[in-house]
């Protein structure tokens, strides 16, 4: 069980979008950002509505120009999760953004510092009851000019860690720029501190929960690709999550923001800090021992149970009944593999044996009876874990009892997994 960090919850959206609440007591929510042009409405409003069918709670847009904030009067009544406009280095497209209707503003205190500037953003979103991120990620947040300068001054402040520099000026960055938020009564903030170093996000937002109490955007920026981006993000970031530090995520990466979206909600059901919604799959890595062709069933069986199942059932596609059932207890339904076939259980009770080529319509079949059965009140998920001990399994799946009679490999009880 995760204790969370208690913060001061801030809402945004509308009766259309529906009201998404961070921090406080909240679920951990999910953002992420359009890869696309923001002026190029209908291809923005698509890309939303997608990010929002893959479970994004809320998107962010970046508007660099007035052509784009005029966009949003026309994207925001075409989509369902609220809008945060991104801003960069002119205060004008806030105010822009708040008057075209958008939910959040996202300010970035290296590039948008003067103060009266700071101060009218404010006004316009108190005014409308918005809230305002403060983003003081590394690369962004120290002016150029007085770099040097700002590391002696401040880079003792942490300096027996290998990132004090960074800290102590993030800090100090952020101490200034919530002092006008909070001389002029906001409250209303979330705060990120990314970075594309791992270990100094860690440092960063492990600094700054102790220090203000708004709830925390999570993310390690420019994370790179899918292929090592998810474990340069879900690292940092699960640890964060585990101490109870982060209210809303972002993973970022040089590709489809939708895998974003699956992998941020992937973490979150791991650290049991959102509710699964659709199917939690379990799958052996296989060994020596596998007689069919499992990663493309994997695959397959990922695929179609997305689209096909809405429930948390847990389902596990395992490679042989050697020691399948020890590494599935607790699916709901299982197949175990064996000689070109495989056996399908439901909570426990084998219902087919089947080839190859029909497990995917097998498994998707009986995963749909066993939907209707819970939603008819006559079964429970994870009521009954698997536990098979049946006389001759191998025997039954394939060659491994008349190898084994034979001599020519041993039975083992130990996992392969
Ligand atoms: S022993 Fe484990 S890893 Fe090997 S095929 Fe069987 S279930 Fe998969």
């Amino acid at each position: 069980m995760i204790h969370r960090r208690k913060t001061r919850q801030v809402a945004l959206g509308d009766a259309r979008t529906g009201v998404v609440r961070i921090g406080g007591d909240a679920p951990v929510s999910v953002q992420t950002m359009t890869s696309g042009y923001t002026y190029d409405v209908d291809a923005c409003v698509a890309e939303i509505n997608r990010m929002a069918a893959a479970g994004a709670d809320v998107v962010r847009v970046a508007v660099p120009n007035k052509k784009d904030t005029a966009a949003l009067k026309d994207i925001l009544p075409q989509v369902r999760v609220p809008v945060v406009a991104d801003v960069h280095f002119h205060f004008g497209r806030a105010l822009e953004s708040v008057e075209a209707g958008v939910h959040k503003i996202r300010l970035n205190p290296g590039n948008i510092s003067d103060r009266k500037q700071v101060q009218e953003v404010i006004a316009a979103c108190k005014e409308k009851s918005l809230p305002i991120r403060i983003g003081v990620n590394e690369g962004s947040i120290i002016e150029r000019k007085d770099k040097q300068k700002r590391l002696k001054e401040l880079g003792g402040v942490f300096g027996d860690d290998k990132h004090g520099h960074f800290l102590a000026i993030m800090i100090a960055k952020l101490e200034e720029y919530l002092d006008i938020f909070y001389e002029n009564d906001f409250y209303d903030l979330t705060i990120s501190a990314k970075s594309p170093d791992p270990q100094l996000v860690i440092r960063a937002y492990t600094e700054i929960s102790k220090r203000f109490d708004h709830p925390l955007h999570l993310g390690v920026t420019h994370a790179g690709p899918k292929e090592t981006g998810t474990i340069r993000s879900v690292v940092p970031l699960g640890h964060l999550l585990a101490m109870g530090i982060g209210d809303t995520v972002r993973i970022s990466y040089a590709n489809d923001p939708v895998f974003e979206v699956e992998d941020a909600l992937e973490m979150l059901y791991c650290l049991g800090l959102r509710e699964r919604k659709g199917v939690d799959l379990i799958a052996c890595p296989t060994c020596g021992r596998i007689e069919v062709d499992l990663f493309t069933l994997v695959q397959d069986v990922r695929k179609t149970l997305a689209d096909e199942i809405a429930m948390p059932i847990k389902v596990a596609v395992m490679g042989c009944i050697v020691n399948g059932p020890g590494e599935a207890e607790g699916a709901d339904v299982a197949v175990f593999a064996g000689k070109q076939r495989g056996i399908i259980y439901v909570q426990g009770e084998k219902v087919a044996t089947v080839p190859e080529a029909e497990i995917l319509g097998a498994l998707l079949s009986h995963c749909k009876a066993f939907e209707a059965k819970v939603n008819a009140g006559e079964a429970k998920l994870g009521e009954k874990v698997v536990d098979i001990v049946p006389p001759d399994p191998i025997g039954e799946l394939g060659s491994g009892a008349s190898k084994i009679a034979a001599g020519e490999v041993t039975q083992v009880t130990v996992g392969g997994g």
